[in-house]
């Protein structure tokens, strides 16, 4: 065996190396926060390279968000050198089904060249399309959309969706997913759902397809495999076959996706698909304290439960959690903001070793102000705030066209941006003639008979906009493609229009910085080196796949994680899944916000459970929880309730600070009845 995996075994304990070792059928980890899953993930890719010798190539592994696929890989890259981790795939799901789409674009039906459609191009689409029939309000566009991408993940095409809808709403969410799915073909262009069902019915339908993927992957491991969707799990089980050579490590307790299509129950199937399931269970934590533990534990324990695990830490017990109460949210998020800033001396901690873990986006708002207050450095995760920037937007749409010339969506975009004089009325005569004759906008252009509908001068004035386009295209099929981009945006000096668009100089300075910054990533993403260890997901990554990543948000992620200046963390918690940081706080714990007002309206309050459960795991050696007596919600001051996750917590490892008001101790008790009642009835 080879010196440096003998070590890293050496390193595990004998239950998690009997999951690295075993390599003959399907394995399933199945284990609490902390136990060592992930490390078992990684050291088993190291193991089959090293001591296998299987070739990295044939080895995938997945796992839910970027933020944890690039985590993975650096823990692999650590352990690989040189050659051995040539041509690995480390991704997550979406980037597999990306990587295999991009390979099977002719049996798919694709033509090269395909546009990848976020979920606002998705929404924007969807809002076209139900607005031909009546006037629809967002509510209702993002119902159909929710409800599309639940049948998405669910492996229900369109006709099934019509022939079983249960009720008129569904009979015309089906009547739309027919269309949608109609036009996006037409647009050359998949969506994010699609990036995994299409290949599962690739595979499914398609014995050659099928064979050629075999042929490539012969291991999988999957982290976080209690996340994992229907279509996901498909994509698993068609890819590993009869062969059944894969590894899948989880947490049923740490299931908090279902809202996205996540079936907790697919670690059930497993073991009803795969008879020979070997299941091995780790038990202790090598994470946090054993206050932390405790508190974890005893929360969780009032969830129902399918698979009991017991979890204890040698880590010793710990600080008491502390709970702050403030008198409203500002207050807070200024108590969250000056303590980092004396603890951090007092600890003798760095920034980074702090973690602000949230319910929604929307809480980071007013501590990123408190912690520039202070001049705290931060980095906020997760959020899109980016990607929500008009510039951004400008240029994203730019790329799309440039790589897929049918994206009407990008076309409406910037055809006019910056302004070129093409009127909506003309935009209008152009969309009707192209639909009558089912070609793009961008094709329509370039028809003959649009001289009679048009006015001279908007036909050349389109036609110059197409002729540009494609000549930037022509620079990127014969040069270099992001010199060719660089060029594009100077030659139609976006930066001028920024500027005389921008209430200040300082204003455009920022947003043309941003434009910069995405082209920048988007050549180190094409230039990565294909000998470093780990890094790709394919082997060459041309201007398309690079483009298709970026709209996956999968290249900024990657400059995030690469940035590892010592930063406090703000993420939510659903962000926060398989991390770890020294000290954790966790903001809001209030009635309706956690447990979510959503959750406890449509009785998911479990959920909301396993998420302050995954919230609480990430911490190593204190944490804080905080909330606010009161909050602005809906622009209204309301007063809030203590979240009831509090009193599920052991009473005795908890510190209160601000708390005036102690519940009745009476109505506690009556309380903590009901629960043990409801649990009792759910167990039967
Ligand atoms: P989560 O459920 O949160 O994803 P996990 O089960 O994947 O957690 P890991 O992240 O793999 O757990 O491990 C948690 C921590 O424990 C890491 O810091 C890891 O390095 C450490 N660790 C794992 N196994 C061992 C071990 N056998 N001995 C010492 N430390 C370990
Ligand atoms: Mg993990």
């Amino acid at each position: 065996m080879s010196p440096t995996i003998a070590s890293r075994l050496a390193g595990l304990n004998p239950r998690q190396q009997e999951a690295v070792r075993y390599i003959d059928g399907p394995c399933l980890v199945l284990a609490g926060a902390g136990s060592g899953k992930t490390s078992v993930i990684t050291t088993k890719i190291a193991y089959l390279v090293q001591e296998c010798g299987m070739s990295a190539r044939r080895i995938a592994a997945v796992t839910f968000t970027n933020k944890a696929a690039r985590e993975m890989k650096e823990r692999v890259g650590s352990m690989l050198k040189g050659k051995e981790g040539h041509g690995l795939t480390v991704s997550t799901f979406h980037t597999l089904g990306l990587n295999i789409i991009r390979s099977e674009l002719k049996a798919l039906g694709y033509r090269p060249g395909f546009s990848l459609f976020d979920p606002e191009d998705a929404k924007a689409l969807l809002r076209d399309l139900m607005n031909k029939d009546a006037q629809v309000d967002a509510d209702q566009i993002n119902a159909v959309q929710h409800q599309i991408s639940q049948w998405k993940n669910d492996l229900v095409l369109p006709g099934q969706a019509l022939s079983h809808a249960a009720d008129d709403d569904e009979q015309y969410a089906a009547r739309v997913y027919e269309a949608y799915v109609r036009h996006l073909k037409a647009y050359n262009a998949v969506d994010f759902d699609d990036l995994i069902l299409l290949p599962v019915v690739l595979l499914r339908d398609d014995p050659e397809a099928l064979a050629r993927w075999r042929r490539k992957i012969h291991y999988m491991l999957v982290d976080e495999y209690q996340d994992t969707n229907i279509s996901q799990y498909l994509l698993v089980r068609l890819l590993m076959g009869e062969r059944s050579t894969f590894t899948v490590v989880g947490d049923d307790d740490q299931s908090i996706y279902a809202w996205r299509g996540a079936r907790p129950e697919n670690l059930v199937t497993l073991g009803e698909d795969f008879p020979r399931l070997k299941v091995i269970k780790l038990e202790q934590n090598y994470r946090s304290t054993g206050t932390i533990l405790r508190a974890a534990n005893t929360l969780i324990a009032n969830n129902p439960h399918v698979y009991d695990k017991t979890l204890w830490s040698e880590m010793g017990e710990g600080a008491a959690i502390r709970v702050v109460v403030n008198r409203h949210e500002e207050a807070e998020a200024e108590r969250v903001a000056s303590e980092i800033l004396t603890r951090r001396i007092k600890e003798s901690a760095e920034w980074r070793d702090f973690a602000v873990l949230y319910r929604g986006n929307f809480q980071a708002r007013l501590l990123e102000l408190k912690l520039q207050h202070y001049q705290i450095p931060y980095k906020l995760s997760g959020g899109t705030s980016f990607f929500s920037r008009n510039e951004i937007k400008d240029a994203m749409a730019y790329l799309r066209l440039l790589i897929n010339p049918a994206d009407d969506n990008a076309f409406l975009r910037i055809v006019n941006v910056p302004r070129r004089e093409i009127g909506p009325s003309t935009l209008e005569k152009l969309a009707n003639y192209a639909t009558e004759r089912n070609i793009s906008l961008f094709a329509a252009c370039h028809e003959l008979g649009l001289e009679q509908l048009l006015p001279v001068r908007a036909v050349e004035r389109l036609s110059r906009f197409t002729h540009f386009i494609d000549g930037v295209r022509r620079r990127m099929d014969q040069g270099d493609a992001i010199d060719a981009i660089r060029g594009m945006l100077h030659e139609m000096d976006y930066e001028a229009w920024l500027y005389q668009n921008a209430s200040a100089p300082t204003i455009a300075e920022r947003r043309m910085a941003n434009v910069w910054v995405l082209v920048d990533q988007l050549e180190k993403s094409m230039n990565r080196d294909p000998e470093d260890t780990a890094s790709t997901e394919t082997e060459t990554d041309d201007v398309e796949a690079a483009i298709s990543r970026l709209v996956l948000r999968d290249i900024l992620e990657q400059q995030a994680e690469e940035d590892d200046s010592d930063r406090v963390q703000l993420l939510t918690m659903h962000a926060s899944k398989g991390l770890e940081f020294p000290h954790v706080y966790l903001m809001g714990l209030e009635e309706e916000l956690l447990p979510h007002r959503n959750a406890i309206e449509v009785g998911t309050v479990e959920e909301e459970r396993r998420l302050a459960y995954v919230g609480i795991t990430r911490a190593r050696r204190t944490l804080t929880l905080t909330l606010a007596r009161q909050r602005k919600t809906y622009g209204e001051l309301m007063d809030c309730t203590p979240s009831r996750f509090l009193d599920e917590l052991p009473e005795g490892d908890l510190e209160w600070e601000g708390r005036a008001d102690r519940e009745d101790p009476e109505k506690k008790q009556a309380r903590g009845q009901d629960a043990i009642a409801g649990l009792r009835s759910l167990l039967g």
